[in-house]
């Protein structure tokens, strides 16, 4: 499978990126290229046109439904519905129980606007088919099989495992995107063993203190570690902050090869 990077500025959308968005691709037996979005937040909709026709994206997984997660359904949503070849048929959306009240809320144009009524009643929510992650419970999209594992964040929120086939040999290759989230057994059984991890950090070792809300990149480097992954990429770094400085902190505790994300970067996993 190969990850492209569409986004991946921490908390909001930063002047060389929008916040956090990813984009998954894989070929089944017959030939057919699979794309699967993983999370799509603000600013990340536009970004995500150079990499892939909106009209081919098969899923979208959602981490959790902080708006640097989720913002730009809204524009997949009016792409689906008014787009080249729309009404595009619903594009399944998987992500936290609450997902279509969220879809809801960033859909909703306000009460007693004409535009609004009339996306209601054609259901502009309608075109996503929402399904709630469970965790144990594999998700299957094609050939990629996406593992939901409860990360520690304020609100509901996944680590997601994905295996597919590999981009390198005939083996079955597996990433974890760490979504938001402090260390936990989740993030921890989640990352175990897999080929390539995809860790945020979030927080500033020594500057913010706060549990259960992100990791520093030396916890994330503590987690590649200790699960034993094969390759760790840094995500989710703030605007405000120096994604060479997370390389290094990360560097200091984890042996293997260790890089910043960055916007349109392609890593074969
Ligand atoms: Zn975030
Ligand atoms: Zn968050």
């Amino acid at each position: 499978m190969r990850l492209t990077v569409v986004g991946c500025s921490g908390s909001m959308a930063g002047p060389d990126s929008a916040a956090s968005c990813y984009l998954i691709q894989a070929e089944d037996p017959l030939g057919r290229t699979w794309n699967v979005v993983l999370d799509l937040g603000s600013g990340a909709f536009g970004s995500l046109q150079r990499f892939v026709d909106p009209a081919l994206i098969d899923a979208v997984c959602l981490s959790h439904l902080h708006a640097d997660h989720c913002a730009d359904l809204v524009g997949l949503a009016v792409w689906a519905r008014y787009g080249p070849g729309g009404p595009l048929p619903p594009i399944p959306v998987f992500g936290p129980r609450a997902t279509a009240d969220r879809i809801g809320q960033l859909t909703d144009h306000g009460r007693g606007e004409r535009v609004a009524s009339q996306l209601a009643s054609r259901g502009a929510a309608g075109s996503f088919d929402v399904r709630a992650w469970a965790p144990g419970r594999v998700a299957r999209i094609g050939p990629f099989e996406i593992s939901p594992y409860p990360a520690e964040h304020p609100v509901e929120a996944y680590a997601l495992t994905v295996a597919a086939p590999s981009d390198r040999d005939d083996a079955t290759a597996t990433l974890t995107y760490t979504g938001d989230g402090d260390l936990g057994p989740g993030v921890s059984t989640a990352a175990e063993g897999v080929s390539l991890l995809l860790a945020e950090a979030g927080f500033l070792e020594g500057r913010d203190q706060v549990a259960g809300v992100h990791m520093t990149a030396c916890q994330a480097g503590l987690l590649a570690a200790e699960a034993g992954v094969g390759e760790l990429v840094l995500t989710h770094i703030a605007p405000w902050d120096n994604p060479e400085g997370a390389v290094r902190a990360a560097r200091r505790v984890y042996g293997g090869p260790v890089r910043a994300a960055r916007p349109g970067a392609v890593h074969r996993v």
